[in-house]
């Protein structure tokens, strides 16, 4: 994204939303003080912010979903030192996992959004377009692109789309199966706890793990259906219709003014879609718990929507590494109780989103149920794959 990136910290845009897709830079540094944590896993001592500062990140958040290399750190349940005399949602001796298990199940938590990032499908197995050394990386190599990213840049596509439909085939939904994390939100809107799933995420896995479309907000679009990017035409094409081009490796263009036909994938420099304005403002406002999962909450607008919930409603990131955290009071994840000593509201766990969810659905006695959704997909694929 080196060609977009503005200086925007990615913290910065709390109370004026914008409209368009922007990659974004946090410039707000991870705590960095000695032995401000202890792992709740084992009691030993260590800081998390010593040992995973913001700056050894290289985890992009993209549109197309980026799987991460290598295998996934230990999970990790951060429990903060907090400054004496800070009030705390989470019982420092317990698990923040199981303090927001006991507000769901004493009915505290009843309004859940679930924030997610690549991070949910990284066990989905789609294919990683960003690493050298991989076969789609290399595919796309042929095409010159400046830099990875430039296949979802609105401008690049209008002089060549070719690198992008080469992605899409390889990205197109129905060659993935959900994560556990992809159906542990489906257990939560089984439930009736999901108020709302916002997602980064273009893959429709979602849609694919059952989640009532209703429930869902795709922030950055997804393939489900296409319009041409003519702008006075932008005919409306349906999802099948594009599909049977992509895989004929053509470049759909519109019946009517020859112009590309996209799928609704938001690239960047366009407006994101009206659905994720159009209730933003109302679910936050009824929102009592926020989950976010697997986004390293480097673009905007979405990024900054945490800050949505009121002042007292717990929040949990669940991610490889600490991110979205800001210096100012209000602004951005406070893990550490350094900025709002009256209460500590946000809670940290590190490492694999789909774990983090068995955790979780265990500490609420689910875990059983998550299995079966599980097995149930599955068995539908095999029944699909194998008619009787
Ligand atoms: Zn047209």
């Amino acid at each position: 994204m080196e060609e977009a990136i503005t200086g925007l910290s990615a913290l910065s845009l709390d109370t004026n939303i914008s409209p368009r897709l922007e990659p974004a830079i946090s410039d707000v540094a991870v705590p960095q003080s000695p032995g401000s944590g202890v792992e709740s896993s084992d009691s030993e001592e260590e800081s998390y912010a010593e040992s995973h500062s913001s700056s050894d990140s290289d985890d992009d958040d993209d549109l197309a979903r980026a799987a991460w290399s290598g295998p996934p750190p230990p999970l990790k349940v951060y429990v903060p030192l907090l400054p004496a005399g800070t009030a705390s949602l989470f019982d420092a001796s317990d698990s923040s996992l199981e303090a927001i298990a006991d507000m769901v199940a004493t009915g505290k938590a009843k309004n859940v959004i679930v924030m997610a990032g690549a991070g949910i499908s990284t066990d989905a197995g789609i294919p990683d377009f960003r690493s050298p050394g991989t076969g789609l990386y290399d595919n796309l190599q042929q095409f010159n692109l400046p830099h990875p990213e430039a296949i979802f840049s609105i401008d690049f596509f209008r002089r060549n789309p070719k690198p992008f439909y080469v992605l899409a085939k390889e990205l197109f939904p129905g060659q993935y199966v959900p994560t556990q994390s992809h159906f542990f939100v489906k257990l939560l809107a089984q439930k009736g706890l999901l108020l709302r799933h916002y997602t980064q995420n273009i893959d429709c896995l979602e849609r694919a793990a059952g989640i009532d479309p209703e429930l869902i907000v795709e922030a950055h679009g997804s393939f489900h259906a296409a319009h041409c990017i003519g702008r006075k035409c932008r005919k409306e094409y349906p999802q099948e219709w594009i599909k049977e081009h992509i895989f004929r490796d053509s470049i759909p263009r519109c019946g009517v003014c020859d112009s590309l036909v996209k799928p609704d994938i938001t690239f960047f420099g366009e407006g994101l879609p009206s659905r994720f304005f159009e209730l933003l403002s109302e679910d936050f406002a009824k929102c009592d718990l926020l989950i976010v999962m697997g986004t390293s909450l480097l673009v905007q607008p979405f990024a900054s929507i945490i800050d949505k919930v009121g002042p007292r409603v717990p929040r949990l990131l669940i991610n490889r590494e600490r991110v979205g955290e800001s210096k100012a009071l209000g602004i951005g994840f406070d893990f550490d109780g350094r900025h709002n000593i009256s209460l500590h509201r946000d809670a940290f766990v590190a490492g694999d989103c789909d774990e983090a969810c068995a955790l979780l659905a265990g500490h609420l006695g689910w875990l059983e149920e998550l299995i079966a959704i599980r097995t149930g997909y599955v068995g539908k694929q095999q029944e699909v794959l194998d008619p009787i």
